[in-house]
């Protein structure tokens, strides 16, 4: 439970820093990442990088950071291709039938610093709306098939599709810290990606708006033929390095202690349920994010997703 009163995802190494009491069972690793063997990856010491490699070290920083809690919750988790977007969905089952009982769309930590850039609207405000489905959490369902079908029909259902106009507009989200409504002062989201692409729109910042800037590390594509270390040249070379001052201030704002900057995280009470624990109706993503434990990045092809 957030300091707002909203029940929110942490990734692990995230939760560590607040040194609870009680929290769920850690998993063996905070962060799991997994990397193609095949790519043509580019190691300090091979010489002059050539046009078709990528630096290892560029995508293991952006990598970690995903690992580290920079991604969204939202996504579509009822229909492919994507046409809808809440948090990830999380259920109660019934020990004795095949229904269940609703817990709620759950955001990300993440999510709670992302506003809609037009209005200033706060997407955990959206969280909130989209809440209210079928009279709440505790709702009762006797299938997937029922839950899928009364969302689809429900006012909510507006919501989360006008989600997916937002993810698709350039410029439409950001990051803002939650006391602040500056749009200017806001780091934008990738939402020009069209289709949506999950996995890289949101997920990211601009990528036009950060190209050659010092906060250019968590684009969706990698620059070909480009070291990590050139590419902080090229945005001005910021003394943090390859985390820019915006990210470095968001890393901040989600709870880490960062150097010279400390923004301590507070939290209302502890965990009332362990998380990991909580199921997810997913009839389509066969594999949601682990939760509590561990956040899982694949790095199937040479650029990020
Ligand atoms: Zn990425």
């Amino acid at each position: 439970m957030d300091d707002d009163g909203t029940m929110r995802l942490f990734p692990q190494s995230l939760v560590k820093q607040m040194n609870l009491n009680n929290h769920p069972t850690y998993s063996s690793f905070d962060i799991y990442a997994m990397f193609n063997s095949e790519a043509n990856y580019w190691f300090d010491g091979d010489g002059e990088i050539q046009t078709d490699q990528t630096d290892f070290l560029f995508v293991i920083v952006h990598e970690l950071t995903h690992g580290l809690g920079f991604t969204t919750g939202y996504d579509d988790y009822l229909n492919s291709p994507a046409v809808a977007l809440t948090p990830q969905i999380s259920i109660n089952p019934s020990t004795n039938s095949s229904g269940f009982s609703f817990v709620g769309f759950v955001d990300m930590i993440f999510d709670k610093f992302m506003v809609i850039l037009s209005t200033g609207q706060r997407v955990s405000d959206i969280t909130k709306q989209l809440n209210t489905f079928a009279g709440g959490p505790g709702a009762l369902f006797s299938s997937t098939a029922q839950f899928v079908s009364q969302f689809k029909n429900s006012s909510q259902y507006k919501l989360a599709q006008q989600m997916m106009e937002y993810a698709t507009t350039s410029k439409a989200i950001g990051l803002l810290p939650v006391n602040s409504s500056n749009i200017s002062q806001a780091i934008i989201l990738e939402t020009s990606l069209v289709p949506y692409a999950s996995g890289s729109s949101i997920s990211h910042v601009d990528y036009k708006t950060y190209t050659r800037t010092s906060d250019f590390l968590m684009r969706y594509l990698q620059d070909m033929g480009t070291t990590l270390g050139q590419s902080i040249i090229w945005g001005g070379n910021y003394s943090g390095g390859s985390v820019g001052p915006k990210l470095r201030l968001f890393l901040g704002l989600m709870g880490y202690t960062i150097q010279n900057q400390s923004v301590p995280i507070t939290l209302v009470g502890e965990y009332v349920t362990n998380i990991s624990g909580a199921h997810s109706i997913s009839p389509i993503v066969l594999a949601n994010i682990a939760c509590l434990s561990a956040i899982s990045f694949f790095e199937w092809f040479m650029t990020f997703r």
